[in-house]
């Protein structure tokens, strides 16, 4: 027996979830149940994040969580419960398989099976904003190792549990070279501890452009916040199953399972929703805590209704489908196929143990970082990155000196163009002298110099190198 919460959700939630218990109940899920109330009864009872602290002791007593989805109420100052679960539970990886079911689900692409999995705590979702100056504003990129071992080592074990040939990688690091370089890095680090499984990587545009157009060429994708969050839409329109998909987030700790769509008001109370999104969530919670036998009954069970043309309105289409049910009904065909398997679609065959190893982080050795310059960002009205250099060359000193003017990463000074457009945001390189250190207190030195010489300095980044391996970028064009 596994404990889990659940939450029944606003609008069309408490239908879908009484009908998804209903199933996996009636196949033999070994499961006991708490239910916490969250969503728009609790925001508009004052509760701005829309859970109460008691239901968090649950969820995190009993670390397995089926939510059904929530109306976060118009007008601000609500916070998006699904966010907040993430960050509070370390929920780190998004797991989303997105399958067509053709010809019984209408998709350009018939032979569908791919399953995205992202990262779900970093890059650009650290919410780390900042204005600069009058023209610029800053968001911040931050990718972890721990961060990326723990999603990579999760797709390719995800891989390994469950029969999975390949796993992507996509990223940009032909841009990115820190951040997206090091996601990269990992990837190739830890694909070779799983010779059996293929492994790719791809730039994502192209990468994205060719999974939109030929999904069959991918297996498994994994990838940062950002694209994952891009590409698990794309992936799920293009497969004809927004409506019929389930997610996973997946924490060391606990994890929650849910449908990816929302909760649909306007078809609330009227036995008219489509179950199949919560009970995909379902089953994968299944597999997660160990009942993998008794996920392939209710996903095969599910594949043989879908295929004898039992669909709820959102996917009934005359000439292919063959009944018209409503929610209740469309659960009670699922329970009478228990046992079946589909004849059309593929079957699924879920190992007993999909349960997934995954090993701590491990924490790496220290590596020599030694400061080698700084960068000064500058908040300045002009144009000419001429003039600035002489602003800034007057700080200078014997053992310091700039190296180099860029402009939003672009190189304007040495040996600018006069066509690089310049706003009023300007990173200045200082390195050490031939012959010299860069220390600390030489940063301060240099700060002290440029409040004298009234030079609006922004901000600092301080410049290292790691084992002696540059630890930052170089200016576009340098
Ligand atoms: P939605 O997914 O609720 O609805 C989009 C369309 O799909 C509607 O036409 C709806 O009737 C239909 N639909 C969705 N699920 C269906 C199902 N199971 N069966 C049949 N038809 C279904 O998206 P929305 O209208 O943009 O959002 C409604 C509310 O849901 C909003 O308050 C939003 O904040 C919330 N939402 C919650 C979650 C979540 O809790 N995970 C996710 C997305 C949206």
């Amino acid at each position: 027996m596994t404990r889990i919460t659940v939450a029944k959700g606003d609008g069309i939630g408490p239908e879908i979830m009484d009908a998804t218990l209903e199933i996996i109940k009636a196949a033999g899920a070994k499961i006991e149940i708490d239910e916490i109330e969250v969503g728009e009864k609790v925001y508009l009872a004052g509760n701005s994040s829309g859970i109460s602290s008691e239901s968090w002791d649950t969820i995190r007593r009993n670390k397995i969580f089926l939510k059904a989805p929530i109306t976060t109420p118009q007008g601000g100052g609500y916070k998006s419960l699904n966010v907040t679960t993430r960050k509070f539970l370390g929920l780190y990886s998004n797991v989303r398989p997105c399958m067509s079911l053709y010809p019984f689900v209408e998709t350009k692409h018939p032979n569908m099976d791919i399953v995205i999995i992202r990262e779900n705590e970093e890059d650009l979702y650290a919410g780390i904003e900042h204005q600069q100056t009058d023209e610029v504003v800053q968001c911040l990129k931050l990718i972890s190792r721990p961060g990326c071992e723990k999603i990579i080592r999760y797709a390719f074990e995800y891989a390994k549990a469950y029969g999975r040939k390949k796993v992507t990688c996509f990223t940009k690091d032909n841009i990115m070279k820190q951040t997206d370089g090091l996601f990269h890095q990992v990837f190739d680090e830890i694909a070779k501890e799983y010779p059996e499984i293929e492994n790719e990587h791809w730039i994502i545009d192209i990468g994205a452009a060719k999974m939109s157009d030929t999904p069959e060429l991918f297996d498994v994708i994994v990838t940062l916040n950002l694209y994952g969050d891009v590409l698990s839409d794309i992936a799920a329109q293009i497969a004809g199953s927004v409506g019929l998909a389930g997610s996973a987030n997946i924490g060391e700790e606990c994890a929650m399972f849910e449908a990816i769509h929302g909760s649909a008001p306007r078809r609330a109370g009227q036995n008219l929703a489509n179950p199949s999104g919560l009970l995909q969530g379902a089953i994968m919670m299944l597999n997660h805590i160990g009942q993998g036998a008794i996920a392939k009954k209710v996903q095969n069970a599910w594949l043989k209704t879908i295929e004898d043309g039992i669909h709820t309105y959102d996917i009934y289409k005359e000439g292919v489908s063959k009944m018209k049910v409503g929610t209740k009904e469309f659960a009670q065909a699922v329970i009478q196929n228990l046992g079946k398997t589909p004849s059309q679609l593929k079957e699924v065959n879920y190992s007993k143990d999909a349960v997934l190893n995954l090993p701590k982080y491990v924490k790496k050795p220290s590596k020599n970082k030694e400061l080698v310059g700084v960068d000064l960002f500058v908040h300045w009205e002009g144009t000419n990155p001429n003039e600035l250099a002489e602003i800034m060359q007057s700080i200078n000193s014997e053992f310091k000196h700039l190296t180099m003017i860029t402009n939003r990463g672009i190189k304007v000074w040495p040996d600018g163009f006069n066509e690089t457009y310049c706003t009023d945001h300007w990173r200045c390189r200082f390195k050490p002298t031939k012959g010299n250190l860069m220390y600390k207190n030489g940063i301060i030195a240099l700060l002290s110099r440029a409040l004298d010489a009234k030079i609006d300095v922004i901000k600092t980044e301080n410049l290292y190198d790691f084992d002696g391996k540059p630890g930052y970028s170089l200016g576009q064009g340098q």
